[in-house]
């Protein structure tokens, strides 16, 4: 397949942005008018820095308004193409997008429109140009890629093709099947983008919260499969207005653009081959398909978490916390200043190592796969940065990548028994003492920093094959929080990204954002009374809580007291029933212990506001 993406797409000018798509691996751009127009870079620079880079120049865009007009502007309409055709000749480029048009005055009359096209065909012939005929979404009578694509075979010139754009098409809800009965010599562009399902306007939509593929809820591998079946072999671009990724670091976004396309290549195969009944993808498609579609390391979801790590300086406070939770401590690191703690299979690691003044932080994440190393080598082929950590001959070598927070992902050897082989590098090879309580670790809780949050649901969902479920907004006194989970399907691995609000990281003195760690026990009430016992400081629940819990649900009072005395909190829904608690906060992590009663699947959500107040409460109080 081959890549591309638009420049529209990254921040900075267009060398900067020309510099990140090489770097990042794309094989073309597209070059977006306004970053030519505002460039000191003359045509011929670019040209030339294309070629050094080794960056195809696959489309010239957009070109507006063209068809459905009357002469008087359709002379204007040609003077203004030709322009343009002899400013590509003089880039080296030989493609330009023209879009529908959006002009009230235009003229509907599909007869016209092909006459139109035809003239500007011809005079595109000349110049050696193709034009890529385009429906927008909003088109005031183009607005539908078959109607688009009608026109063109109406005027059948060879000069004259089609583009296919994922969002005008899904954006509407138009069938894509159709397109397997296209001429592929009549498609002359394909362009990808991604979005989360909106009720909006659709221009405003298209311009300001198009993502990359993975990151929204259009149905991606389908449309490509389509493509691919309808004989495509051209570029496979990305066009995505996005208010974040303009103004986010160029290289780094190009990389999540890539990565995107890379897992939409492996994800339209494996619908391909779904489709087919084909049980090798690789080999079935070259044999079916003229375009040549890469794949990649397959992996299984995880099973679960190994682990996870908080990096602290002063690790008092959260070994306190931990034992009063009712963790064991199970001794330190024969080789380097790490302890263990463990109640059942929940393990956590508090690591000392190069933390100084270090705040207590989630610093890394295990979890447990089929095969690290096939897991590693899939991460890495997304282009995940490799985590090294050094370690002595005879222990456990961890296979890592860095997520886009920065959080360590290990990719470990998960086993049958949920036990795991390192754990005796730990206490001198002592006899470990039985926690007794049994606990797993149920969810983690991660803040995500704004400007990377669609790549971290990109990248859980194409490195460890984690599903994004539909997000919520959580109202805390300082705005609203957008939560993200993305879990296994079993619901044995289950991540909560959260995407705080601004305010709250730039103006609070502590560490900015609060990330947790969730342990399901079998007998919450059990848990908290000897929590309760060992000391433990709880987070304090407002008594107005309680009453709307009675409102609600209609609990026995026994049980409503029992809540309240033990600050536990409680939901319920079809499926079952949640409890659950929180500690207090140590440096920018604490713990919630869990009990899922039936086949409760959630969080807790009704729940959150109650807890974001008053942690934003305890945090303004001291
Ligand atoms: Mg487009
Ligand atoms: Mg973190």
């Amino acid at each position: 397949m081959r890549t591309g993406i638009a420049t529209v797409c990254l921040s900075g000018t267009l060398k900067e942005k020309m510099q990140a798509c090489a770097i990042a691996g794309f094989d073309g751009i597209e070059i977006f008018e306004q970053d030519l127009v505002t460039s000191p870079l003359s045509p011929e620079d670019v040209r030339k820095m294309a070629a050094d880079l080794g960056l195809g120049l696959d489309l010239y865009q957009p070109f507006r308004d063209f068809d459905g007009v009357t002469p008087d502007l359709l002379k204007a309409n040609l003077r203004r193409a030709e322009a343009k055709f002899r400013l590509m000749a003089r880039l080296g480029m030989d493609t330009i997008l023209v879009c529908s048009n959006v002009a009230t005055a235009s003229i509907d009359d599909d007869a016209l429109r092909a006459e139109q096209l035809a003239q500007l065909a011809n005079l595109a012939g000349d110049h050696g140009v193709k034009v890529a005929y385009e429906a927008l979404a909003w088109g005031k009578y183009v607005n539908d890629y078959e109607h688009a694509y009608r026109l063109v075979d109406m005027v059948d010139h060879p000069n004259l093709g089609t583009c296919l754009d994922s969002f005008h098409i899904l954006s509407r809800d138009w069938e894509t099947s159709h397109i397997e009965a296209f001429n592929p010599d009549k498609i002359f562009f394909v362009q990808v983008a991604d979005a989360p399902k909106l009720s909006m306007d659709v221009l405003s939509w298209s311009r300001h919260y198009r993502v990359f593929p993975g990151e929204g809820q259009f149905e991606l591998a389908k449309f490509m499969g389509h493509v691919v079946r309808a004989g495509y072999t051209g570029p496979v671009s990305l066009e995505v207005f996005n208010d974040v990724f303009r103004q986010s670091d160029v290289e780094r976004t190009a990389v999540d653009a890539m990565r995107s396309l890379i897992w939409l290549e492996e994800q339209s195969a494996k619908w391909l081959a779904g489709t087919d009944g084909a049980q090798d993808i690789g080999a079935a498609l070259r044999r079916r398909y003229p375009m040549e579609l890469a794949t990649l390391p397959k992996v299984n979801q995880p099973a679960g978490f190994n682990f996870a790590e908080v990096k602290a300086d002063d690790t008092a406070q959260l070994e306190k916390l931990l034992g009063q939770l009712g963790f064991a401590f199970e001794g330190r690191h024969r080789t380097k200043d790490v302890q263990l703690w463990t109640m059942g299979q929940a393990r956590v690691i508090i690591n000392e190592q190069a933390a100084q003044h270090a705040e207590p932080a989630i610093a890394a994440l295990g979890f447990d796969v089929d095969s690290p190393v096939i897991a590693s080598a899939r991460a890495q082929q997304l282009k995940a940065p490799v985590v090294a950590r050094k370690v002595q001959a005879d222990e456990e070598v961890f296979q890592g990548i860095s997520a886009p927070d920065s959080t360590e992902i290990f990719l470990c050897q998960g086993s049958p028994d949920g036990t795991a082989a390192w754990t005796h590098e730990f206490g001198e090879g002592l006899e470990h003492a039985s926690a007794g309580a049994s606990a797993v670790i149920d969810h983690v809780n991660l803040a995500q920093p704004w400007q990377h949050f669609d790549e971290a649901v990109l990248f859980y969902t194409s490195a460890l094959a984690l599903e994004p479920q539909p997000f919520a907004e959580v109202p805390s006194p300082s705005g609203l929080v957008r939560s993200q989970v993305m879990q296994a399907s079993n619901g044995d691995v289950r991540l909560v990204l959260n995407l705080a609000p601004v305010q709250q990281a730039q103006n609070e003195a502590r560490k900015t954002y609060q990330e947790h760690i969730a342990f399901a026990v079998d007998d919450l009430v059990a848990t908290a009374k000897a929590a309760r016992d060992r000391g433990l400081e709880f987070l304090q629940i407002p008594a107005n809580y309680y009453e709307d819990l009675d409102a609600r649900f209609d609990l026995e009072p026994g049980f409503l007291a029992t809540l309240q005395e033990l600050n536990l909190l409680f939901d319920r829904d079809a499926d079952g029933e949640f409890l659950h608690f929180y500690t207090a906060t140590v440096g920018s992590v604490f713990f919630e212990m869990v009990e899922r009663r039936g086949n409760y699947d959630g969080y807790g959500a009704p729940n959150a506001p109650v807890r974001h107040a008053v942690q934003y409460d305890s945090l303004h109080r001291t």
